[in-house]
C-alpha cells in the first residue's frame, strides 16, 4: 500500500519536533530519484537550511573488523550521556554492487539504535547515475535540521568512499589495530594522510602494550605527512571500545579540535569550501547526465562507440566528435 504523500510544510514541521518516522520519511524523499520527489526534496532542503549547520560533523572509517560499530555503539552512548543528541549515517560502498553488505549483515549498534537520542541510518552511497557519493550530505543536513548535534558518518576503510566522506565532515578519524601492519590492515597512505586522528582500538587485556607501542610508531609515521591545512597537528590515541577506555580522551581532544578550528577561522572556511566542491560535484554530474540524456548525443554516441571497439578512429577524436556535434 502506498502512504500518503506528506506536504512540505508536514514534513518541515515533523522533523523540527523530532519525529523520527518523519524524518525517516524525508529522509527517503532526499533519497528518491523520482522526478516529483526530487522537486519536492529541493523545496525540502531549501526551507530547512536554516536549521542546518550547527552539529559537528564526525567522519569514522577503518577496515572492517577493527571494532567501528562497537566504537560507535560505546562512543555514541558516552555523547547520549553528555546530552549530545547523535545521528549516525552508515555508508556502506558494497550495498550498491551486491545484495549483501559489509555493514549490514549484522545487527550492529544494538544498544545505540534503541537509544532515544541516537538515530542510526544507512545511507546508500552511490546513485543508480553513477554518482559516488548518493545523498549522505542532504541526510547529514536533514539530522541537522532534527536538531542532531553530533553526526558520525562511518565507512568502510577499503579505500572508495573515504576521499568523500572527508570532503563532508569536520573530523576525520581512523580506527585502526595495534600489531598488523598498515598493509595487513589495507589502509592507504591516503587515507592515513586525510586524518586528524588515529584511533588504536582494541587496547586492552594482553593488547594493551602493542596499542601502545603502535601509537608510538603511527605518531612518528603522522609526523612525516605535510602540515595540515587546519593547522591540527594529528593526534594518537588508544581505547577499547569493549571496556570504554580512552573514549572520553577522544571526546576530549573532539573539544579541543573544535575549539582550535573555530577561533583560527578554519571551521568555516572548510565549511565553505566543502559546500563550493558539493556544488561543483553536483553540476558536473548533473551536466553528465542531461548530456547523455539528449537523443542525438545518444545516437552519435552509439555510433562512436562502435567505431573506436572496431579501431576505426582514436578514441580522442571520436570523444571531441560526440561533443562538437552538440
Ligand atoms: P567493524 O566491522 O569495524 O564494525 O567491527 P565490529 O565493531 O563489528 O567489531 C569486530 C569485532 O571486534 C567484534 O567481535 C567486536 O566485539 C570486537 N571488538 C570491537 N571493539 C573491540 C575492543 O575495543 N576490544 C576488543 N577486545 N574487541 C573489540
Amino acid at each position: 500500500m502506498k502512504r500518503n504523500r506528506l506536504s512540505t510544510k508536514e514534513l518541515i514541521e515533523g522533523i523540527q519536533s523530532g519525529n523520527r518516522v518523519v524524518l525517516s520519511r524525508a529522509i527517503t524523499l532526499v533519497e528518491s530519484q523520482q522526478p516529483g520527489d526530487i522537486q519536492q526534496a529541493e523545496e525540502l532542503l531549501e526551507a530547512i537550511l536554516p536549521l542546518t549547520g550547527n552539529s559537528f560533523r564526525l567522519g569514522i572509517t577503518g577496515v572492517p573488523g577493527v571494532g567501528k560499530s562497537t566504537f560507535i555503539e560505546s562512543f555514541g552512548t558516552l555523547l547520549t550521556e553528555k546530552g549530545k543528541k547523535l545521528a549516525v549515517l552508515t555508508i556502506d560502498p558494497s550495498s550498491q554492487r551486491s545484495k549483501g553488505s559489509i555493514l549490514g549483515d549484522k545487527t550492529r549498534m544494538e544498544e545505540l539504535s534503541r537509544n532515544p537520542h541516537a538515530f542510526i541510518r544507512p545511507s546508500a552511497s552511490g546513485s543508480t547515475l553513477g554518482g559516488v557519493s548518493g545523498k549522505t550530505r542532504e541526510v547529514m543536513l536533514l539530522c541537522e535540521a532534527a536538531g542532531y548535534d553530533f553526526i558520525i558518518i562511518e565507512t568502510v576503510g577499503v579505500g572508495q568512499s573515504e576521499t568523500h566522506v572527508h570532503g563532508m565532515v569536520d573530523f576525520f578519524l581512523l580506527l585502526m589495530l595495534a600489531g598488523a601492519g598498515d598493509e595487513l590492515q589495507g589502509i592507504k597512505k591516503g587515507i592515513m594522510e586525510m586524518a586528524d586522528a588515529v584511533v588504536i582500538n582494541k587496547a586492552d587485556g594482553d593488547n594493551i602494550k602493542a596499542a601502545k607501542r603502535a601509537k608510538v610508531e603511527y605518531q612518528n609515521a603522522l609526523h612525516l605527512f605535510p602540515a595540515n591545512p587546519s593547522g591540527w597537528i594529528p593526534q594518537v590515541k588508544t581505547c577499547s571500545s569493549l571496556d570504554k577506555s580512552g573514549l572520553e580522551d577522544v571526546f576530549q581532544m573532539l573539544l579541543k579540535f573544535q575549539e582550535q578550528v573555530r577561533v583560527n577561522g578554519y571551521f568555516d572556511k572548510n565549511r565553505s569550501d566543502q559546500q563550493v566542491s558539493w556544488f561543483k560535484e553536483n553540476l558536473n554530474e548533473l551536466l553528465k547526465i542531461s548530456f547523455f540524456r539528449k537523443p542525438e548525443v545518444k545516437k552519435l554516441y552509439e555510433q562512436k562507440l562502435k567505431e573506436v571497439q572496431e579501431g576505426k578512429i582514436p578514441a580522442l577524436n571520436a570523444a571531441h566528435e560526440v561533443i562538437n556535434a552538440i
